[in-house]
């Protein structure tokens, strides 16, 4: 597979944990754990994804983020 020899296609440094099954654009596929977490807090998160590691890496980071979202849009309530 070579999964462990590529890299982040937006940074081009981190280590992919995630892959976007329906990228917007080709080029980017892969993302490490930095980039994923910051298309999530712009609110943008990756749709249909396939995790990289055996572990639900970005599936936490999603959670993590949605329950930030919740308590945000609750605390302006
Ligand atoms: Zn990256």
């Amino acid at each position: 597979m070579g999964a462990h020899s590529r890299k982040c296609d937006w940074c081009n440094s981190g280590t992919p944990i995630v892959r976007d099954m329906e990228p917007a654009n080709l080029e980017y596929q892969y993302w490490c754990e930095e980039c994923a977490r910051a298309l999530i807090i712009r609110g943008d998160p990756i749709e249909t994804y396939r995790e990289l590691d055996g572990e639900p890496i970005y599936g936490r980071l999603l959670e993590e983020h949605c329950t930030l979202k919740r308590f945000y849009s609750f605390a302006t309530a």
